[in-house]
């Protein structure tokens, strides 16, 4: 700019003494504008890009770092092992991963490229903050220990989830809606990261399962009824005078413009209202609800939920999609308010939306790095919980919470109101067609201790049928080996 200012104030003149120097002040000025554009590059690679390139997989720099450090360990919260580097007999390195395929998504892998926390830690596991007097004390005097990264996930928990989910496909998400702090997350398909060398090639041909896929974070399903959250939300805030007196006679069907819209199974639900409408999970009255909703406005809502975002997290994830605007059709306002139509989300999403609600509407980011420590347990540094955002007044939250309690009590989430700790949540089957198959996922999100709430829970088993019968039993078996652990 300043260049640009000296050129205009400077009138043409013939090429006198005085015109020489303003031709080296032109060139000065620009040599110092250049200079001043190199220096701020190399500031915003240095201070504000540092992390991302010192963990980025590309960036060469780390292998300088292995020859100095000792790859650290990744620790559970309960204090297991999750990732560590042995030495052989004959000198060489192995990564070794205790746990084997349990955690394999989110622990990742540091060899053929790099994922999941190894990726993301590698800065902090290949560098050392142990004093120099313990470092000379080491055996072996080539190399110092890297740091340990101990992480917010506990094993317990996570055996029980990824036990829980069994043979199906999906994911499992456990964490805690007042700190985001994410205690267990498991992905299926997985992987032994003990083998990955040998695996590799079969795991990157195989496109079929996807199998390296974070499906917690990765994976883009039609969120089914659970979107019911949302669209409630929707109509509380653009029908503030109807949905409290909102009444519907559903017959289990509804034809408009060609579409239909049918309640599961063909179930006839009745007379209704909003909370009932939501606990049963009645197609018919969503549907009916969303023709009802200015798309234009349901979309700016879900924008402010974060459709079409990025998440508030260093997780690598896929973006939620919302389809609908102003010019959307009868049909596809009444799909995407039962959760189906175009309308996409990632599991990690669909917890973020749970923990707002159980969160009396904060958002909080969620997170698995917990703390870094000295390879022998000097606390390097320490990940506080931290605030995304207020999404809904305690109000609405109050409110969705009412409706999610319901559907324990009376709902499609009964076989969670016989424990010691209170659940509220929701249940979602939604239905897909892949390659000419047309199946049903399994979906539940949910929160227990509704009055002060511990742990949301989500779940989606692919193809696995109704909420109620798949998604419901591997839930209750979260919530339960969570107080198991953890106590009431
Ligand atoms: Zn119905």
């Amino acid at each position: 700019m300043r260049v640009r200012e000296v050129q205009f104030e400077q009138e043409p003149e013939p090429v006198t003494g005085q015109g020489r120097n303003t031709e080296l002040g032109i060139v000065t000025y620009t040599f110092v504008f250049l200079f001043l554009i190199m220096i701020g590059y190399l500031v915003y690679l240095n201070v504000w890009k540092a992390d991302e390139l010192n963990s980025s997989a590309y960036n060469t720099k780390q292998d300088a770092n292995i020859d100095k450090y000792i790859r650290g360990s990744i620790i559970s919260s309960d204090g297991s092992i999750l990732a560590q580097t042995n030495i052989s007999e004959s000198g060489e390195e192995i990564r070794s991963y205790p746990y084997a395929n349990v955690f394999s998504h989110i622990i990742g892998y540091a060899t053929n490229g790099k994922a999941g926390l190894e990726a993301s830690c590698n800065r902090d596991l290949l560098s050392s903050h142990a004093s120099i007097l313990t470092q000379l004390k080491e055996d072996d005097d080539r190399k110092t220990q890297g740091d340990s990264v101990v992480v917010t996930l506990n094993a317990a928990l996570q055996n029980a989830a990824y036990d829980a989910l069994g043979s199906y496909n999906g994911a499992v998400i456990a964490l805690e809606p007042d700190t985001g702090k994410i205690l267990a997350m498991v992905s299926k398909p997985d992987f032994d990261p003990n083998s990955i060398g040998s695996i590799w090639e079969s795991l990157i041909t195989d496109s079929s399962s996807s199998v390296l896929l974070n499906r917690a974070t990765q994976g883009l399903y039609p969120p089914g009824s659970t979107f019911k959250i949302l669209t409630s939300l929707a109509f509380m805030r653009q029908k503030p005078g109807e949905f409290r007196n909102f009444q519907y006679d559903c017959t289990s069907q509804l034809t408009v413009n060609d579409v239909t819209i049918n309640c599961y199974n063909n179930n006839v639900h009745g007379q209704e209202d909003l909370k009932a409408a939501f606990a049963h999970s009645c197609n018919t009255a969503f549907a009916t609800i969303g023709m009802e909703l200015d798309s234009g406005d349901f979309r700016s809502l879900c924008e402010e939920f974060l459709f079409g975002r990025a998440l508030p997290t260093a997780l690598q994830h896929s973006t939620s999609q919302f389809s609908l605007d102003e010019n959307s059709s009868y049909g596809d306002q009444m799909t995407t308010a039962i959760g189906q139509g175009q309308t996409l989300v990632t599991p990690l999403h669909m917890a973020l939306l749970t923990a707002t609600v159980a969160n009396g509407g904060i958002m909080m980011k969620p997170y698995c790095v917990d703390h870094i420590q000295t390879y022998d347990g000097d606390l390097v540094s320490k990940t506080s919980p931290s605030k995304y955002k207020r999404l809904m007044t305690t109000e609405e939250a109050r409110m969705l919470t009412e409706y999610m309690q319901e559907t324990v009590a009376s709902g499609t989430a009964t076989a969670l109101g016989w424990y010691n700790f209170s659940v509220a949540g929701k249940t979602g089957s939604a239905e897909y067609v892949s390659n000419g198959y047309a199946g049903t996922h399994s979906w539940f999100v949910g929160f227990s201790n509704v009055e002060n709430p511990d742990l949301v829970v989500t779940v989606i088993a692919e193809d696995g049928g109704t909420g109620s019968e798949t998604a419901v039993p591997i839930a209750a078996r979260v919530f339960e080996t969570y107080y198991n652990v953890y106590g009431y």
